[in-house]
């Protein structure tokens, strides 16, 4: 995973009408725009420039390449001058990757005792960007507009974002999720329709028997376990009655051939996330809670109990995330804490919480877990680190995705010492009555993908590209107007299709 690999291409929008003098001026203009953005370090995908666009054949011609081209994840346009929006028309009906359309101006500010005519005609994106507004708008175009001057960092920053979100959105559009065992028996919320899912967001989500993984484990090496145990000893306080010698010792030794199995299985099958179910374990020591902690860790997306669609949105979050500060993980909502205006949601689940989320060192323990075949599992124990972050789900309401975003504040619990599991307590925004009602309202999942780094910007973006219903439940939510918002997208979404 590395951004660098990734390209964003920028199209200026002219014509010839000014003369061919003007178009050579917003050439120049465009290419120092460009190389200032790319010299700027505030973006963390390469803007490559691709010329001025001065006739319907250029365009076409420039986005039918962008869709093509592997490396291009997005394109942003900008009109310097007037680009007759009818020349769009083509390009963009044809255009499938994600949309960014600046509004800016060469020139920061007008040049007041020089201003003249052409000085007018050449810089004109006031109006410009507005004629090709309309035909995107026309054309029910998904794109994120983003207003401002092209120097200023925030600016910049909505571009940056929008450059991570087009990242992932790349990554979805190539992923595989690997499900050992089906849903947890009757559970409705986590399961839903994997055709649609692969057309809307890429997803390809692809069963696989644990028999089928079960020889990956048996086949690593004591060597190899050996190697991995020292490594856990660098990284974790290993609980005293399960360190070498002890007869606990074994259980992490068996979780550690689990971990190295399932990476292995998971890279041969080019598998980007992965679920697991405590009821289908046939043939393994133990549940694969730890292997499946370090592999969150390391980028692979996890849901639990065969919850395909939050293994896909841990890995996209994960990736949208990459070299920002704040970890992520899969989260289920546990238990609940009444206390006032501190009433709060402690997050948890049986083993799987990605330690990248605290900022303690996890300690490695092992106990008996005597829910389905679970058996005796090794785990990391830490508490989430306090600290705003997001909370988001993907649900199948049957006639669309609605994701789900709230912003939550995770706080600091009391002392835990009988709880063998990681975890983290937080008060849903704008507090937890509204929060959690909200999100049941929606009916949004137990499960959730949980990041520190991204803002719900992010999580915007990411719903506009995939054209996907999105409700966000923060400081501005009330119930009322969230109801009512849930009733207008219902009629939305059935026109919207409609339309399409
Ligand atoms: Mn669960």
């Amino acid at each position: 995973m590395n951004y660098q690999d990734y390209e964003v291409w920028f199209v200026t929008g002219a014509q010839l009408l000014y003369g061919g003098d003007a178009v050579v001026q917003v050439d120049a203009h465009s290419t120092e725009m460009v190389k200032g953005l790319n010299e700027s370090g505030n973006l963390p995908v390469k803007v490559i420039y691709k010329g001025t666009a001065n006739s319907s054949r250029e365009i076409s011609e420039i986005l039918r390449k962008a869709n093509a081209d592997t490396k291009c994840v997005g394109v942003i346009t900008w009109m310097h001058t007037f680009s007759p929006a009818k020349m769009w028309i083509h390009g963009l009906l044809d255009y499938k990757k994600p949309l960014l359309h600046l509004h800016t101006q060469y020139n920061e500010k007008i040049p007041w005792d020089t201003i003249d005519m052409d000085f007018m005609n050449l810089n004109q994106s006031a109006h410009g960007d507005r004629e090709f507004g309309f035909i995107t708008s026309r054309l029910r175009k998904p794109r994120k507009i983003v207003v401002g001057y092209w120097k200023d960092k925030s600016t910049q920053s909505k571009i940056a974002t929008w450059m991570r979100v087009c990242v992932g959105w790349a990554d979805a559009q190539d992923m595989r999720i690997i499900r050992f065992g089906d849903n947890m028996n009757n559970v409705a919320v986590t399961d839903g329709d994997k055709v649609e899912a692969e057309i809307r967001l890429g997803y390809h989500v692809d069963n696989a028997p644990i028999a089928r993984l079960v020889p990956y484990v048996n086949a690593v090496k004591e060597e190899e376990i050996d190697t991995l145990v020292d490594e856990y000893e660098r990284l974790y306080d290993i609980a005293e009655d399960s360190q070498k010698g002890t007869e606990n010792h074994k259980h992490i030794r068996a979780a550690a051939a689990q971990e190295i199995g399932l990476r292995r299985f998971l890279e041969e099958k080019g598998a980007k996330a992965f679920t697991t179910s405590f009821d289908e374990l046939e043939g393994m020591d133990q549940l694969m809670g730890f292997a499946s902690q370090r592999l969150m860790q390391e980028g692979y997306g996890f849901g639990a109990e065969g919850d395909w669609k939050t293994a896909a949105l841990v890995r996209t979050m994960w990736v949208m995330s990459q070299g920002l500060e704040g970890g992520c993980s899969f989260l289920e909502d546990y238990t609940l804490n009444f206390d006032g205006e501190n009433s709060s949601i402690l997050q948890a689940h049986m083993l799987e919480i990605n330690p990248s989320i605290s900022n303690q060192k996890p300690q490695l323990q092992v106990h008996f877990l005597g829910i389905g075949d679970a058996g005796t599992c090794a785990r990391l124990v830490f508490q989430a680190h306090e600290g705003q972050g997001i909370a988001s789900t993907i649900i199948d309401m049957g006639n669309r995705f609605r994701m789900i975003v709230n912003v939550v504040d995770v706080i600091k619990p009391n002392d835990l010492p009988k709880l063998p599991v990681a975890c983290a307590l937080w008060i849903p925004q704008p507090n937890f009555e509204v929060g959690a009602g909200a999100w049941i309202q929606a009916g949004g999942t137990h499960h959730s993908s949980f990041s520190f780094a991204l803002t719900p910007e992010y999580m915007e973006d990411f719903a506009e590209i995939a054209d996907m219903e999105m409700l966000l439940i923060d400081k501005g939510t009330t119930m009322r107007n969230f109801k009512q918002d849930l009733r207008n997208n219902e009629v939305y979404y059935m026109l919207n299709r409609a339309l399409r």
